[in-house]
């Protein structure tokens, strides 16, 4: 049985979570390495591309994470996330509709992680189509640049990654209070030019994958069967 977490889900609890885990030390944890698989990042433009792996890699290294990138084939040393990309994740937006009185902000999900059996997996999927669908508007009346439609479009990829890649570190299905790992998000935080981890996630996070170790190894292709 497996089931999923999914970002912006209302249900989800906000409660505090890991609070058994160590306090942060007062020296600053030596950097654990993560490897990601991109699933389908040639689904994107490559300027789009090119932000998500910088927006991933720079808001998890305020986390103390050292990120690198696979590509899918051979093992990896220590931990692997696999980022599946589904939908198509090109800068093509609907064009805004005016409509009278009050229409609820979508309550798609925009990514989601797999649990199974009450374990987290390693393994969770960023929907481009429902993010374009729910950070379109934004980014449309943001800008007419498309360079920078695609770097709004990579920022709001790349928080959706980084939320499904918090829980798969921690192993956790509860969401933080604030910053990147709640269960929510506007879409002018998605496409912002900063959205990091509040300090309470970025302690948890560094401890979890400062405690693992390089002796695990895993392939890409073992996390797609799962
Ligand atoms: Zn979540």
């Amino acid at each position: 049985m497996c089931r999923c977490l999914a970002l912006l889900l209302a249900s989800v609890s906000t409660a505090a979570f890991c609070s058994d885990l160590p306090p942060a030390a007062g020296l600053s944890p030596k950097p654990g390495r993560l490897t990601i698989y991109l699933e389908k990042i040639e689904s994107t433009t490559a300027a789009t591309a090119a932000v998500i792996r910088s927006e991933v890699a720079a808001t998890l290294e305020t986390a103390g994470v050292d990120v690198r990138w696979h590509d899918g084939r051979g093992e990896v040393p220590g931990r692997l996330a696999v980022i599946r990309l589904t939908g198509s994740c090109l800068p093509v937006f609907a064009p805004i509709v005016s409509v009278g009185g009050f229409v609820p902000r979508s309550a798609e999900a925009l990514g989601l992680t797999h649990v199974t059996d009450g374990k987290v997996l390693s393994f969770a999927e960023v929907r481009c189509d429902q993010i374009r669908k729910y950070a379109g508007e934004a980014i449309i009346r943001s800008t007419h640049s498309a360079f920078e439609r695609e770097t709004m479009l990579g920022r709001a990829v790349a928080r959706v990654a980084v939320h499904e890649i918090y829980h798969i570190l921690l192993g956790t299905t509860k969401h933080g209070k604030s910053g990147i790992a709640k269960s929510s998000q506007t879409p002018e935080q998605l496409i912002a030019a900063r959205l990091n981890f509040a300090p309470r996630e970025e302690q948890a996070i560094s401890a979890s994958v400062g405690s693992h170790g390089e002796s695990q190894v895993t392939t890409a292709e073992d996390s797609d069967r799962r």
